[in-house]
């Protein structure tokens, strides 16, 4: 399998040439040049596979330069019982991704067992383990810089942890998280961890990565890398959830079922789009977004215009102005033309707007897309009704998407919700809620109270710099 380009003028490359590797040289996104196409006969030879099973299937149609002896214990390692353990009471550890129904025809897919509760930690545990194979291939070295205000960063931390090979810098706004986000990530005493905690808030963290990014010497020099939602391998992994969880609700393959998924990157749809093109039978995918309804926009009129500012909500994992998977779709929107591409992101590079509400607008809605928004209010209600109702508790970005799904609800339709956190870390919401705490997986009970490590620096690029050159080579 090769990958092109969104923006047509990058020479392809394979599956581990991309893995560490950002944008493509010409500014645009990696994707396979064609969607694997799996037939009815294969998808049936799947269906009681299991996560393990499901994720070599699906992944050994994309990382096909990477030995399937390899892929197969890369994967085997990542996926474990180990290391998705925080089920809930009559959930299994072995199925990864378990999927509760909470009616006939009401599921939830529950991704968020990883150690750091949220769905990240499905894509970007792979990642850690792939990270280190592909490094050791050639004896390399990578230091990923990133700035996250939270999931992100924590997922990442979790997944490389302990690897060989990669050291990772992660800048977080000084006190800006809440106590246990900071507990999640401070505490990790990894060697090849750093914490950074910039006196300023989420915005100077990511200008900071931005502008030692953007000094093309020093992260040559420092071989500089990130691990953000526009990697591919990331994308790839979380197509295999939408297979799962196709599996654990039909009576037979071949019926169709829908997805709401709680969005802002727009990397879990783009794998749930993807997962559509390859055959399997999605009827729809519902976007949900928050007050930051960039997305739903586009959805509702065609029209995509990135937001100046972005608003800070109870669900702030969505909280985006612009949505960096996004021109992965279009391209597809527009019939995989490069040059089409080129053009749009002119303006989209800029912040400007884009209409595609003609001819192309068909396009979107025969992939199966709608889309709607979830407000503050909305969300309260929703954990409420939930709780009352199921007795499920459900975090903030969970909700909204629970919210939007329900309005697109279809008698003989599965409805899938994926649940991307659990409520236990997003504790201050649930309160609100339900006027009590989330309760939290074992082992975390404690976790605010357990040393932490971190370094504070001032909104200083050059600071930040020499941090990482200091410790570049432990
Ligand atoms: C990252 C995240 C999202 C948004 O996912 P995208 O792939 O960026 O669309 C939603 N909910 C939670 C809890 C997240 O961490």
């Amino acid at each position: 399998m090769r990958y092109i380009s969104t923006r047509g003028e990058a020479p392809s490359q394979s599956f581990l040439q991309i893995l560490l590797g950002g944008l493509a040289p010409d500014g645009g996104l990696y994707l396979p040049e064609s969607y694997p196409q799996i037939s009815r006969e294969e998808l049936a030879s799947w269906q009681h596979f299991n996560y393990r099973e499901l994720a070599f299937s699906v992944l050994s149609k994309f990382a096909t330069d990477i030995p399937t002896a390899d892929l197969r214990a890369i994967i085997d390692k990542t996926y474990t019982a180990e290391v998705y353990c925080n089920t809930r009471p009559g959930e299994n550890a072995e199925d990864i991704a378990p999927v509760r129904t909470l009616e006939p025809g009401l599921h939830i897919l529950a991704l968020s067992n990883g150690p750091t509760l949220a769905f990240k930690d499905m894509a970007m545990q792979l990642l850690g383990n792939l990270f280190e194979y592909a490094l050791a291939q050639h004896h390399e070295s990578i230091n990923i810089l990133g700035a996250t205000s939270g999931d992100t960063g924590s997922a990442a931390e979790y997944a490389m942890r302990g690897k060989r090979g990669v050291r990772v810098f992660m800048l977080s706004p000084f006190g800006k998280m809440s106590p246990f986000q900071r507990a999640q990530m401070y505490s990790l005493q990894d060697p090849n961890i750093h914490n950074l905690a910039v006196r300023g808030v989420f915005d100077d963290c990511q200008d900071i990565v931005k502008a030692v990014s953007n000094d093309l010497e020093f992260k040559a020099k420092y071989k500089i890398g990130a691990v953000n939602s526009i990697n591919w391998g990331r994308v790839s992994a979380q197509i295999v959830y939408y297979f799962k969880a196709y599996f654990a609700v039909v009576k037979e393959v071949g019926e169709q079922v829908s997805f709401a998924v709680p969005s802002g990157n727009f990397g879990n749809v783009c794998a749930g789009h993807i997962a559509r093109m390859m055959g399997l039978p999605i009827r729809k995918l519902i976007v949900a977004t928050n007050e930051n309804d960039v997305l739903d926009e586009f959805f509702k009129t065609g029209r995509y215009t990135p937001r100046p500012q972005t608003k800070h909500t109870s669900s702030p994992s969505m909280d985006i102005s612009k949505a960096s998977n996004f021109e992965r779709f279009i391209f597809d929107v527009v019939g995989r033309d490069a040059a089409k591409v080129r053009e749009l992101w002119s303006k989209v590079d800029k912040s400007q707007g884009i209409d595609l509400s003609g001819a192309y607008f068909a396009k979107v809605q025969e992939f199966g897309f709608v889309s709607g928004v979830s407000h503050h209010a909305d969300r309260m209600q929703t954990i409420r009704e939930v709780y009352k109702r199921y007795g499920q508790m459900i975090d903030t970005h969970t909700a909204d998407g629970f919210k939007v799904g329900l309005e697109y609800r279809e008698a003989g339709v599965p409805l899938i919700c994926l649940e991307t956190a659990l409520p236990a870390k997003f504790e201050e919401a649930i309160r609100e809620a339900l006027g009590r705490d989330p309760e939290r997986p074992n082992g975390l009970e404690n976790i605010e109270s357990l040393p932490q490590r971190v370094e504070t620096v001032d909104v200083d690029v050059e600071a930040v710099k020499r941090y990482v050159v200091a410790h570049a080579g432990d």
